[in-house]
């Protein structure tokens, strides 16, 4: 069924009761061409463009428990492609061109809204290096502008400037950059995949592989054995343990992100805006509320909630930058597993164990990815090679010291 003014209209006449499910929930087959793991908003955007671009509709997704419930449904919405390093900037371009067609492509709303994304900077050394991004990412055709401080009090007046410690002199704005409806994403992908003929399995948790003359032939799953010629990963903060039950370590370790909304309020923000002497976030949601995060919390983690000290780092970081956010209260809070690589940035490309490719090491930005991910996954499933914007993904940089260390910060992985 598509959905346009027409068929609102017929179903506003007619009691809405002709909407078909958004997409099929299917039990497993025996067999498949391809299986991904992992129904969060990466498996179904590879799923997706699987179908689509590639002809490739005998597909799988497998997911442990209901599609978004993992980080894309749990994120913070953001979505930029404001990047230095020529191995990323090209990758996130190719999602935001994808995400700035999303909607038509999908036939579904997926509320893409490109109000901006403002790094604030607070010292002339900080200007400096975002001086050196916006050049980078304009050498790449990406929008950036250099707001001084005038420029960021005319749009938010409402933060800080006077800061003692941390005054604000002005930000790098890139004004393409928003936020999109994370729930919406999964569903508009899952719908579009599952329109094309591939089969979304719900409550199918992969618990082992299959193997056959030392290549992966399926797995193992909590609702029998499946098989396919070719597995591909997409779990995000799972990554290792899956990995593992094929014999791989990977270069990823899982920490807990943290999330906060507040009650709602009036207009305020009206663009994402980032701390640039702390770590923390906020841009506003259509409702109302201020949707709002920073640090992750530094150690190892499964589980999807977080510790209260780094709920008081993050406020204390919204307090410095935004003072009023002090009359706010906070309505719901949450964590999300990430996976983080050991150079901050992910992972696309084949795995040493034949037949099983990885898509994973996303850390806390993998949503704004959602859209080039599947795409550039969809093209290594279809056609063993990596897509070119997507070359300096692979796995074998680690090993052979071509690190695509965004920050600098070395193999940190609770600093990236
Ligand atoms: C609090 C928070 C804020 C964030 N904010 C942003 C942001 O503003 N912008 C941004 O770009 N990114 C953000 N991220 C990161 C982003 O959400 C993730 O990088 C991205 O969603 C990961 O890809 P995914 O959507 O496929 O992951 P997920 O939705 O986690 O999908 C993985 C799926 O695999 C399933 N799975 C795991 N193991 C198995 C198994 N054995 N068998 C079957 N299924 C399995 C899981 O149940 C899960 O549904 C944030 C993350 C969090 C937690």
């Amino acid at each position: 069924m598509r959905y346009s003014i027409f068929s609102l209209l017929r179903q506003a006449l007619t009691g809405h009761q002709g909407w078909a499910p958004a997409w099929r929930d299917a039990a497993p087959k025996p067999a498949y061409e391809v299986i991904i793991v992992g129904g969060g908003g990466h498996g179904l955007s590879t799923a997706h463009y699987l179908a689509k671009v590639h002809g490739i509709t005998d597909v799988a997704v497998l997911e442990k428990g209901f599609i978004g419930l993992g980080n894309a449904g749990r994120n913070t919405t953001i979505i930029r492609s404001n990047y230095l390093l020529p191995g990323n900037n090209p990758f996130y371009e190719l999602s935001m061109k994808l995400w700035e067609g999303l909607e038509q492509d999908l036939n579904y709303n997926t509320m893409v809204s490109q109000r901006g994304v403002l790094n604030l900077y607070h010292s002339d050394a900080q200007r400096d290096s975002y001086v050196r991004r916006g050049n980078a990412m304009r050498m790449h055709g990406v929008d950036a502008e250099l707001l001084d401080a005038r420029d960021v009090r005319r749009m938010l007046p409402f933060l800080d400037f006077g800061n003692a410690r941390f005054p604000i002199q002005g930000g790098l704005l890139q004004p393409r950059g928003g936020t999109a409806r994370h729930d919406a994403v999964v569903w508009g992908y899952a719908r579009a995949a599952s329109g094309r003929g591939v089969d979304i399995v719900q409550n199918c948790e992969v618990t082992g592989f299959l193997w056959e003359g030392g290549r992966v032939a399926g797995v193992r799953t909590s609702r029998g054995d499946i098989r396919a010629r070719k597995i591909g990963m997409a779990v995000a903060g799972n990554t290792s343990t899956v990995a593992h039950m094929a014999g791989l370590r990977l270069p990823i370790e899982s920490h807990v992100l943290q999330a906060f909304v507040s009650e709602a309020i009036k207009p305020l923000v009206p663009c994402v805006v980032t701390y640039g002497a702390g770590h923390f976030y906020v841009s506003q949601s259509d409702k109302g509320g201020l949707v709002f995060g920073g640090n992750i919390d530094g150690y190892n983690s499964y589980a999807q909630r977080g510790n209260l000290p780094t709920v008081e780092d993050v406020c204390e970081s919204g307090m410095a930058l935004m003072p009023a956010i002090g009359r706010v209260r906070v309505l719901r809070s949450w964590g999300g597993i990430m996976d983080m690589s050991m150079d901050g940035s992910p992972i696309i490309d084949r795995t040493p164990v034949a037949g099983l490719y990885l898509n994973g090491g996303w850390c806390y930005g993998g949503f704004k990815a959602t859209p080039a991910s599947g795409y550039c996954f969809a093209h290594l499933l279809a056609r063993d090679e990596p897509h070119e914007v997507a070359r300096a993904l692979r796995l074998d940089r680690f090993a052979a010291g071509r690190l695509l260390d965004e920050k600098g910060q070395g193999p940190q992985p609770n600093l990236h």
